[in-house]
């Protein structure tokens, strides 16, 4: 295992840390040679530390607030931008060299350890917005520095869309035009509604993919599950894949349900 690099995500409740556990499963599944690290904040209950004290190398706790900072406490006037600045905890995980931060919602379906050979910051295209990058994968190199300068650029400036997508955007603002060498395949962070918008191109490159993306409010542990069958059933108009649904409940009902009382 290499020990300055971590693949790191986060939950701040059981529900999403569900979804740690099949993320934390599908990158054991690929044989990652790379660190697991599971940020968390109070909303997380004992029993389920403990699943991911079982699979995560670190479970990091933050807070969503601390007033030991001086830029959190400025920010302690907008808990509107609370909930995002917890994922921007991921720039103080300052025990490693460079880390690759992924959703709770998202999944691996091949190897993907050559991301640690980009640098800061790396992430794929947005789906919506192309000249934006999707948050939901990136590539990043722990620091102080950096949170500092984050927090600060908050207070200033905000978020454009209310979340930390848009405010990493704003921040790492030369990605669009600066590197190629930034932007990550689009197959490293494909949202499961692709299919839908543009179904030739996801049939041709379909084997490619290597991470699935399930953005929006209804996530692949909100889909009824059928204990019998062992399929999905997906709910109508989400727009996520059938097939991508069942390989994230394949792996909850191999990997994570057994473990669960
Ligand atoms: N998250 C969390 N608790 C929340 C909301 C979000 O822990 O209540 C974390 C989780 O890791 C999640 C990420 O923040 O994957 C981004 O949120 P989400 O994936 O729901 O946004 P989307 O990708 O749908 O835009
Ligand atoms: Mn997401």
């Amino acid at each position: 295992r290499v020990n300055d690099e971590a693949f790191v995500t986060l939950a701040t409740n059981d529900t999403y840390a569900l979804g740690c556990l099949v993320l934390g499963s599908s990158l054991q599944r690929v044989h990652t040679t790379r660190q697991l690290v599971v940020m968390i904040t109070s909303g997380v209950s004992a029993p389920m530390r403990q699943q991911l004290v079982a699979l995560f190398d670190q479970v990091v706790e933050v807070n969503v607030l601390d007033s030991s900072d001086t830029c959190n406490l400025e920010l302690l006037g907008r808990p509107d931008l609370s909930c995002t600045f917890t994922k921007f905890h991921c720039w103080r995980l300052t025990q490693f060299k460079k880390c690759v931060f992924m959703d709770a919602d998202t999944l691996v379906l091949q190897n993907i350890d050559d991301l640690f050979d980009r640098s800061e910051l790396s992430a794929a295209p947005d789906a919506g917005w192309p000249d934006c990058f999707n948050s939901g994968v990136f590539v990043f190199v722990p620091s102080e520095e950096t949170y500092r300068g984050l927090l600060a650029f908050a207070v200033t400036s905000g978020s454009f869309d209310g979340g930390d997508q848009g405010l990493l955007n704003s921040y790492f603002c030369g990605w669009a035009t600066e590197d190629i060498g930034k932007h990550l395949p689009f197959t490293y962070n494909v949202v499961s509604q692709a299919f839908y918008s543009y179904l030739p191109a996801f049939k041709q490159f379909r084997s490619h993919v290597k991470v699935v993306h399930f953005i929006g409010a209804v996530k692949p542990w909100h889909q009824p599950f059928n204990s019998v069958t062992g399929q999905v059933s997906a709910f109508p108009n989400t727009g996520h894949s059938q097939e991508f649904l069942q390989v994230w409940w394949n792996i909850f009902m191999e990997c994570v349900q057994p473990n669960l009382d």
